[in-house]
């Protein structure tokens, strides 16, 4: 076996004690969300000097002062948004391109803004290949011209619901985003109905701030 297979199935078994252990063990058995996460070699998404804490159990900080998020905390989140094969997302926060990646294992029909230009072009460098659509801007007023979306998920902690994106999702659509402050934060999935919308807490997490003209200014 060359030194480069040895090393892939080094990987690829830290990826497999990952899910065991952080994702299953923690209640999350949705097999199409294990199978793309099994599928997306995160070693590939975070910066080189780092790379061997790829799989730890945390948030590791990525260029541009950002990070990428916890491997549960991806789980979670792309579990709660209940994404099928024709779903289209939006996802606000491409950051590293690992939550895109994923969820593009899950649906053909992905867009995802993203603030800094670099990690936007590194991201998108990284998931050549995959049909996604990538934009750089402020994801705080959604993407007017795709919308309406099915799911739109927020990778960075808003003080409120952004008016911009409940507009943007179609009726029965729903968001899934952390609101707090930058200490005390809550994932909240809300679903849209034609009258009303229903927001569901679920866990307490802990991401950077949501910058933006509908989010921290
Ligand atoms: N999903 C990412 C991943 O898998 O690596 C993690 C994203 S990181 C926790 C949050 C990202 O949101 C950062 O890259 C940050 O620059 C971005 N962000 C913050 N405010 C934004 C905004 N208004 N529009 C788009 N992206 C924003």
């Amino acid at each position: 076996m060359s030194d480069e297979d040895e090393q892939a199935d080094r990987w690829q078994h830290a990826r497999r004690e990952m899910i065991a252990t952080q994702i299953e063990a923690r209640g999350i058995g949705d097999p199409r969300v294990l199978a793309a996460i099994e599928r997306v070699p995160r070693e590939r998404f975070v910066p080189e000097a780092i790379r061997h804490l790829a799989h730890d159990d945390c948030a590791l900080a990525i260029e541009a002062d950002q990070t990428i998020s916890q491997p549960y905390i991806v789980a979670y989140m792309t579990h709660a948004l209940r994404v099928g094969p024709n779903t289209r997302v939006l996802e606000i926060g491409t950051g590293s391109g690992y939550q895109s990646a994923i969820l593009s294992e899950l649906t053909q029909q992905l867009w995802t803004i993203e603030r800094i230009a670099e990690l936007s072009r590194t991201a998108s460098e990284r998931l050549r290949g995959r049909d996604i659509h990538f934009r750089v801007g402020d994801g705080s007023l959604g993407w007017p011209e795709e919308a309406p979306f099915d799911r739109i998920i927020v990778t960075a902690a808003a003080p409120s619901v952004p008016q911009p994106l409940l507009d943007q999702l179609v009726d029965g659509g729903a968001l899934v985003i952390p609101v707090g402050d930058s200490a005390n934060q809550r994932l909240l999935a809300i679903t849209k109905l034609p009258d009303r919308t229903i927001e569901h807490p679920l866990i307490r997490c802990r991401f950077v701030k949501f910058i933006g003209e509908a989010a921290w200014q």
